[in-house]
């Protein structure tokens, strides 16, 4: 017979699976010794039979039974006895723990009866009374799912009547009152009557939490999270004890060290006479935890002894709730406490130094996204800023700018060089040309999953949403926000996407010491305490890795700054920025030659300009390899917009001019026009189609080497050949690049058969057939950006923008493709690539060049499938140094 109820003394911490966080802790903590109220909890598996047969297995009620039995010989008493009452709590408590979820029924076993007994035990009407009206309240909502508004007006109207807006002013008689309101509440809402039946209310409560598994907002979180759907909850049935039972009595919480800065101390709440709801709700100020010391010295110093066991055997922050009946002690919960992302990283150095802790422990207790978060810069709010309002912090940094209201005035002013943010009830993909023209982002409606909380997040733009405190009017261009304050276009806002809080007026923004301590400005022995517990870490990762980081750069400052924050050489140099700017002129004469002089003299011209670019780079990057990408993007990238020269052509014909050169130009334009660039001609299909174009590009990458050599400098290029399908494409380019470096190395006398020559993986085609397209690559670059383009069929540059907002609420992805690895897809088509290519060459080289290869949740992936690095982008280094360490931990 399955055993589907433990009690606290049969389980341990480590029973997650099956007992939930709460179950788990609550059974450790008994364990220990500590004062935990005796309970029971019902198992993960309990739940999963009642969810797949809608009905609770028989067994389940027998070992309630028996259980029941046990918990009530411990106290002499029985659940809901008329003159003497056990009262018991009924908690849910998943594996995770899951927005949803229904959580919490007290004082089961209360009834028209034993409230009359408890009232006498505990020589306190009101208390009784109380208590009894908390029970159907909480059970009313919770498990009944009447909405909770009927009783709070209820209780509304009962303090309107006595006068007072105090729930305390509410007498044993008043209370009595609202227990048979309430009850007919619950009449006229389900059509039946409170259960009387103490042994009714249990199980309808443990039914309650076992459906809540599937209400819509935790199903919608699993999807998201991709927890998955069978795990199911424990729910834990616990004897109550009460801190509402007079002045002797409380409840509060509190931490081991503070989750704000990590520091070691003693930090909490505590409210006199109260039950743990009331803390929560903020009815009454608590009092900070050193009170307690004046109130209960032998509680207190029971308590912080506890806390100081508990962290010793966590090893770890803990946060604990705790209740004092009549001065006496129990503990309610532990778990390992949340914190912010510098008290974690302190605290993890912290424990090292207590010996808690070895420096492997301590790296896998903090992540890569909170080291983004220590990296953004932070508005210096010591000058007491006005905070207006708060909002959702959608995507970090802090923004400065001017108010305004639409996309079009955000572009007209941005191109007046002024700061702004755009302020929008919600964005639409409308707003996108305003949004890229912003600071940042303001909306008042929509959460974290709205179309601009997306599209900021795509963009890496500062971003707050949803501030549904202000009233924001595109028309007449004001927002009113809380306390009377008018905003008008035009006027400064600083808004903070990393806390959600929206300031008046300009804010200074203070730039992050631990960017400055990556980028060598500041020693770590110069630094506070967090820079030095981030040095200590991310050497201790960089120790550990075995993936090399590198990095996307494409100019001599991104390359230099890139390697001061650890990049080990480039991994992506893009190299269509050599074709911008003046230089377009001779892609326009190349693409207009009508010989191969004319396309010859239009490649001369460019070749040497693109050497001096390497010889930069090159230079900037000495001693590290710099893997050089051949042209990618579609030719029409460089010439003038089709309807703009159409127009232009078509108003000088009107005006009987000669539209001269244009003419010539829209023909090519058009010719060069497709309906779908991002499949066209690209990639490895212009150096196949275009002749001497990629062989331009490996002469001057040729050169520029030659020369560094001979200048005693130390080049390691790469030549890579993007959006390669099929390996004669790449044979074709590779044989026409070794006959460059032969005779650039016959020219200038220098050996350059040290360069190798690669291909991206970007397109589903070369990553099954990457076994035949080994033989011709000396690496492999997985262009995971392309590849989940082409692997999902999404056009990168328009589904944030277009519908990846109903995608998201739906559920269909917790977070976008193109930011975090899809694993079952595109990763598949990454890991047989690596193990096909890796069957033909044994030592080929692999790495990754999209946006994924700085994402933390992705370098986890690319570190099993064995790739030998990630390139990110320079600000990325040191988020990819930490991940890579802790996911060779
Ligand atoms: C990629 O496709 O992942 C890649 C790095 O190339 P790009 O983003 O330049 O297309
Ligand atoms: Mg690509």
């Amino acid at each position: 017979m399955p055993k589907f109820v433990y009690d606290f003394t049969e389980g341990n911490r480590d029973q997650k699976d099956l007992l939930g966080g709460k179950g788990a802790n609550l059974a450790e903590m008994t364990n220990l010794g500590l004062p935990v109220p005796p309970g029971f909890t019902i198992t993960t598996e309990a739940c999963q039979a009642y969810l797949a047969s809608g009905s609770a297995p028989a067994e389940l009620s027998e070992q309630v039974t028996e259980k029941l039995a046990w918990l009530e010989g411990q106290f002499g008493k029985q659940l809901g006895q008329a003159d003497d009452p056990l009262l018991v709590s009924v908690r849910s408590g998943a594996k995770f723990s899951m927005p949803g979820m229904m959580e919490t029924v007290l004082n089961i076993g209360l009834n028209d009866s034993s409230v009359a007994g408890l009232a006498k035990q505990s020589s306190n009407d009101r208390f009784a009374w109380d208590s009894y009206r908390r029970l159907l309240q909480m059970f009313g909502k919770t498990v009944l799912h009447i909405d909770g508004e009927h009783f709070e007006d209820a209780i509304d109207a009962a303090k309107k009547a006595k006068g007072t807006t105090a729930d305390l002013d509410l007498d044993a008689e008043d209370l009595r009152g609202l227990v048979d309101t309430f009850k007919a509440i619950i009449l006229r809402e389900t059509g039946k009557e409170f259960p009387q039946d103490p042994r009714a209310q249990l199980d309808a409560a443990v039914e309650a939490v076992f459906n809540s598994w599937n209400a819509p907002r935790a199903i919608l979180y699993r999807r998201q999270e991709r927890i998955p759907a069978d795990l199911g909850t424990a729910v834990n049935v616990q004897s109550m004890v009460f801190g509402n039972l007079g002045m002797d009595s409380g409840t509060g919480v509190c931490f081991t060290r503070d989750p704000g800065s990590g520091a070691q101390g003693l930090y909490g709440d505590y409210l006199s006479n109260a039950q743990g709801e009331d803390v929560v709700a903020g009815i009454r100020n608590t009092l900070p935890l050193q009170d307690l010391e004046k109130l209960d010295k032998p509680s207190f110093d029971r308590l912080l002894e506890i806390m100081t066991q508990l962290e010793n055997h966590y090893r770890d922050l803990c946060d604990i709730e705790f209740t004092i009946e009549r001065g006496k002690l129990w503990m309610l919960q532990t778990r390992v406490g949340k914190r912010t992302a510098g008290a974690a990283f302190r605290i993890a150095t912290q424990l090292v130094d207590q010996g808690l802790i070895d420096l492997d422990e301590a790296l896998q207790r903090v992540t890569g996204d909170q080291l983004t978060q220590l990296m953004f810069p932070k508005f210096d709010t010591s000058g007491k800023p006005q905070q207006i309002t708060k909002g959702m912090n959608a995507s970090p940094g802090a923004a400065v700018g001017k108010v305004v209201f639409s996309s079009d005035d955000a572009v007209a002013w941005a191109e007046r060089g002024e700061a702004v943010i755009l302020v929008r009830r919600e964005t639409n993909p409308d707003d996108l040309s305003g949004m890229i023209a912003a600071a940042g982002i303001l909306t008042s409606r929509g959460g974290k999953t709205s179309h601009a909380a997306v599209v900021a997040r795509g963009m890496g733009k500062t971003c707050v949403c949803g501030a549904e405190e202000l009233d924001v009017d595109t028309r007449a261009k004001t927002i009113q926000a809380p306390g009377g304050i008018t905003i008008r276009e035009g006027d400064v806002v600083s808004i903070d996407g990393s806390s959600g809080a929206v300031y008046l007026g300009e804010v200074p923004v203070q730039p992050s010491p631990v960017v400055q301590y990556f980028e060598g400005q500041l020693a770590a022995e110069d630094g506070d305490d967090l820079v030095k517990a981030v040095h200590r870490l991310i050497t201790h990762a960089d120790a550990t890795r075995t993936l090399k980081v590198r990095t996307n750069a494409d100019t001599p400052e991104d390359s230099a700054r890139a390697r001061r924050m650890g990049a080990e050489g480039i991994g992506l140099c893009r190299t269509e920025h050599m074709f911008l700017g003046d230089r377009a002129q001779h892609v326009e004469k190349l693409i207009l030659a009508n010989s191969d002089a004319e396309r010859k003299a239009a490649l001369d011209a460019l070749e040497p300009l693109q050497k001096q670019d390497f010889l930069e780079i090159f230079e900037a990057m000495d001693g590290l390899p710099v893997t050089v990408r051949l042209i990618d993007p579609p030719l029409h990238e460089f010439l003038p917009n089709l309807t703009d020269l159409a127009v232009k052509v078509a108003v000088a014909e009107a005006k009987g001019e000669d539209p001269g050169h244009d003419r010539e130009l829209l023909a090519a334009v058009n010719r060069l026009h497709e309906a779908n660039p991002m499949l066209g001609l690209r990639g490895v299909r212009l150096g196949v189609v275009i002749p001497g174009l990629f062989g331009m590009q490996v002469r001057a990458i040729a050169e520029a080497a030659a020369e560094r050599k001979k200048a005693g400098g130390d080049p390691l290029p790469e030549i890579m050949i993007p959006l390669v399908g099929a390996v004669q494409e790449l044979e074709l380019m590779r044989e026409e690049s070794e006959n460059i470096l032969t005779s650039v190395a016959a020219e200038t006398g220098v050996d350059l058969s040290f360069i190798p020559i690669g291909t991206m993986i970007e397109l589903p085609r070369a990553a099954v057939t990457a076994g035949q397209i080994a033989e011709a690559a000396d690496f492999f670059s997985f262009g995971t950006n392309d590849l989940t383009q082409t692997t999902w069929g999404f056009s990168r540059d328009d589904v944030e923008a277009a519908f990846f907002t109903q995608y998201l609420e739906k559920g269909i992805f917790g977070v976008s493709p193109f930011e975090s690895l899809d694993r079952e897809g595109v990763g598949r088509l990454v890991s047989i690539a690596s193990t096909e290519g890796r069957g033909t060459k044994p030592d080929l080289k692999l790495g990754v060049c999209g946006e994924h290869g700085g994402d933390p949740e992705s370098i986890h992936f690319f570190h099993g499938v064995g790739l030998n690095y990630v390139s990110c982008s320079p600000f990325r280094v040191p988020v990819a140094r930490l991940e890579a360490g802790r996911a060779a931990g």
